[in-house]
C-alpha cells in the first residue's frame, strides 16, 4: 500500500498517531466556531450546494513527501504559509438540497473527538443551514478517513437515522479488513476502528459500489483512487456545473497546485495518489469545471488553471445569484 522509501512505515504511524492524539493545537475553538455558519449556496444541476465548515486541523511540515525541503519552503512562502508549519487546513463537507432530496457529501470529524480543539462543528453548520440530522436522505462518501466520516457517528450511533451511506467497495473493504489493519502502521488503527463502527451503526443502509455509481439525480461517482484504495470524487452535472468534488486529491492549495508531485503521509498509495492528481488536474484545467475540495481554502470552490509547467488554484468569486 505504501511505497515511499523516504519515510518508514513506523515513522508514518507515529506521526499519524500523534496527529490523532493531538486534538488540535492551533489558536483554539472560538474563532472557527464563530465562523462555522453557512457561507453561501451555489446552484448546480438543480441542487443547492452549501459548503459546511467542520473546522481546521494543523498540518505539520514533516508530513510532506516527494518534494525537496527547499522547494517546499519556497512554495509555502509564496502561499503566505509558515514553512516551519503547522499549516491550518480546513475540513469541509457539502449539503445538497434539490430534487426532493437532502444529502451530504462527507461529514467532517464530528462525533469522534479528533481535533476536538479546532474541528467537529459540522452539526452546528448543518443546524445553521436549517437542516436536522433526520432530514438527511443520503451521505455520499469520498473516502473513510476520519475527517470525512467521523460525523456519521454520534457516539456509537448513526447521527443520520434515515440516511443511506454510499461508499466504494475497495474503500469499505480495505478499512474493515482485519488483515489490512494488522499490516498497517499502529497509528492507523483508529481509522480502521472508525470504519468498523460506521459499518455497524448503518448496517443495511450502507450502499456499496465498485467504481461508478449515480445515487442521486445528476450526481455520479468519479474514481480517484490512490489517496485511499477507493477514494472517490463526486461530479454534479447540469446548469451551473459541472461541479467536481475532488475530496483529498489535493489537500494544500498553497503547495500542491504549483507542486502537484508533492505528497502527504496521509496518501495511502502515495505514487498512485500523485498520478491520480496529475491526471485530474490536467482534465480540470482543460474542462474549466467548477471544483470543490475538502481541504482547499474554505468555502473551497474554484477552478484549476495551467500555470507554466504546473497548475494554479483560482478561487471562485461570490456567486452572482
Ligand atoms: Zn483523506
Ligand atoms: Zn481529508
Amino acid at each position: 500500500m505504501i511505497r515511499d522509501d523516504r519515510i518508514g512505515l513506523t515513522r508514518r504511524g507515529v506521526l499519524l498517531g500523534a496527529a490523532l492524539a493531538a486534538g488540535g493545537t492551533l489558536a483554539g475553538p472560538s474563532q472557527a466556531a464563530a465562523q462555522a455558519a453557512v457561507p453561501f449556496t451555489r446552484r448546480v444541476g438543480g441542487w443547492q450546494v452549501t459548503p459546511l465548515l467542520d473546522g481546521y486541523f494543523p498540518l505539520p511540515a514533516n508530513y510532506w513527501l516527494g518534494i525537496a525541503p527547499a522547494d517546499l519552503a519556497a512554495a509555502t512562502h509564496r502561499a503566505a504559509l509558515d514553512p516551519a508549519g503547522p499549516t491550518p487546513i480546513g475540513i469541509a463537507a457539502w449539503l445538497l438540497r434539490g430534487h426532493g432530496r437532502t444529502a451530504l457529501i462527507d461529514t467532517g470529524t464530528a462525533g469522534i473527538g479528533m481535533f476536538a480543539g479546532t474541528a467537529g462543528r459540522l452539526p452546528i453548520a448543518l443546524a445553521a443551514a436549517g437542516v436536522a440530522p433526520a432530514e438527511i436522505d443520503a451521505v455520499l462518501v469520498t473516502h473513510m478517513h476520519a475527517d470525512h466520516i467521523g460525523g456519521l457517528l454520534d457516539g456509537t450511533a448513526a447521527r443520520f437515522p434515515r440516511a443511506e451511506v454510499v461508499v466504494a467497495v475497495p474503500e469499505i473493504d480495505f478499512w474493515t479488513d482485519p488483515g489490512a489493519r494488522s499490516r498497517a502502521p499502529e497509528g492507523f488503527g483508529p481509522m480502521f476502528d472508525l470504519a468498523v463502527a460506521v459499518t455497524a451503526a448503518y448496517g443495511r443502509r450502507i450502499t456499496r459500489f465498485e467504481r461508478t455509481a449515480a445515487p442521486l439525480p445528476g450526481i455520479a461517482a468519479l474514481p480517484l483512487h490512490g489517496h485511499t484504495p477507493g477514494h472517490t470524487g463526486w461530479r454534479i452535472e447540469g446548469e451551473g456545473g459541472p461541479l467536481v468534488v475532488i475530496g483529498d486529491t489535493a489537500l494544500v492549495a498553497g503547495v500542491q497546485f504549483a507542486r502537484p508531485e508533492a505528497m502527504l503521509i496521509f496518501d495511502g498509495d502515495a505514487e498512485r495518489a500523485r498520478a491520480t492528481r496529475l491526471a485530474l488536474f490536467a482534465d480540470l484545467a482543460q474542462s474549466r469545471a467548477l471544483v470543490a475540495g475538502t481541504h482547499l481554502p474554505f468555502p473551497a470552490f474554484g477552478h484549476v488553471a495551467r500555470d507554466g509547467g504546473a497548475y494554479a488554484w483560482v478561487p471562485a468569486g461570490w456567486p452572482p445569484a
